[in-house]
């Protein structure tokens, strides 16, 4: 079968190569794969920064947002059921592993589908434990590929509540920074849970802007409104939600925050260089506030469940926009379109058949 294969550490390493199909073990599902996410990290892992490969370190099928289709009755699972799979397993010897939370591995030897030693799901055919997978409703079909990014929002704005309800806590006002898919999909579940939302992308109208409008979000330029400007308007925010991988951007949101507020960061930024932030901000502003800033990666399983609820939910309640997500769609062998893509979400379009695309 085909799969789409990277030798980590190596840049311009990445192609489609012939690969052996996989063979289901007892307490596995074999898939069809419909569709696979291309996010950040996987350019990462293609321009050599990031990624390992399993066993002895050769190459590693790229791809960890999955969507696929039940090859085999196996599991209680049909032939025809439509399935994405969780991307992190536990490391086996820590405590939060133990409980199933490999989100908050405490050891970092956890492995990552598609990222950290383990293959991904860029390929025709895939093997997966019954119990990583989480099923995809079928009113949801195609979009099911969204699922793994709106995961990590569902556990950053879960953590986030967590951190807020320490203390009495009516979240009202949010603020997303960067429209990309993690940035848009946390915009629709921050309004989808009535928040009212920000969301700020660089340039002025388009299409991610029309998106945030799309759920009842305002969008902001920062060519045109600097951030102070919108804190001074709105009197700052409750939720951050720093989606653009930026550091002083991750560091700025302490200061939009309000009293009490809780900034959430899910970009990743690995440029060596120092970020600044104003010394009362944090000396003064975020201990007489109650400020917080903290980071969130990954997802747990409640994560996954909560997400595709989500997207039901959105899917149901601003019709057609969930489907603008996904603005490229093309084969394996496009993988550098859909790489070089800078819209919401591109994905690759690995068995055309099944559920229609959006
Ligand atoms: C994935 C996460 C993963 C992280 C770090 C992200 O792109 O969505 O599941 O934990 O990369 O490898």
């Amino acid at each position: 079968m085909q799969a789409l294969v990277t030798q980590p550490g190596v840049a311009g390493s990445t192609g489609v190569e012939e690969v052996p199909d996989p063979r289901a073990a007892a307490q596995e599902v074999l898939l069809r794969t419909l569709e696979v996410g291309v996010c950040g990290t996987d350019r990462e892992i293609s321009d050599g920064h990031f990624g390992i490969a399993p066993g002895d370190g050769g190459r590693l099928v790229l791809g960890h947002e999955f969507l696929g289709v039940v090859e085999r009755d196996a599991h209680g699972l049909r032939r025809g059921d439509l399935v994405t799979a969780t991307v992190r397993r536990g490391c086996g010897h820590c405590p939060a592993c133990a409980e199933e939370s490999p989100d908050a591995c405490d050891t970092g030897d956890y492995v990552e589908r598609g990222i950290t030693r383990l293959h991904g799901f860029a390929s025709e055919l895939v093997a997966e434990a019954a119990d990583q997978l989480i099923p995809i409703p079928p009113a949801l079909g195609r979009l099911g590929v969204l699922a793994e990014p709106a995961s990590i929002c569902a556990r950053g704005l879960r953590h986030a509540r967590t951190i807020g309800t320490r203390q009495p806590w009516s979240p009202r006002h949010a603020l997303v920074l960067g429209p990309g898919a993690i940035g848009m999909l946390a915009t629709y579940m921050l309004r989808l849970d009535g928040i009212e939302t920000w969301t700020v992308g660089r340039s002025t109208g388009g299409e991610k802007a029309e998106l945030v409008a799309a759920a009842g979000a305002t969008y902001v330029a920062s060519s045109e409104t600097p951030l102070e400007d919108l804190r001074a308007e709105t009197g700052g925010f409750d939720i951050v939600v720093e989606a653009a991988g930026d550091a002083q951007l991750m560091l700025a949101a302490l200061g939009l925050l309000r009293r009490n507020g809780v900034a959430c960061l899910l970009g990743i930024d690995g440029r060596e260089r120092a970020v600044s932030i104003d010394g009362p901000v944090l000396g003064v502003d975020a201990i007489l506030e109650n400020r917080v800033l903290f980071g969130s990666v990954n997802a747990h399983r409640t994560d996954w469940r909560a997400a595709v609820e989500a997207l039901d939910a959105a899917r149901a309640r601003w019709p057609g926009a969930l489907e603008r997500f996904v603005g490229l769609r093309v084969p394996l062998d496009r993988y550098a379109d859909a790489f070089g893509f800078r819209g919401v979400k591109a994905t690759l379009q690995i068995a055309p058949e099944g559920p229609a695309a959006a």
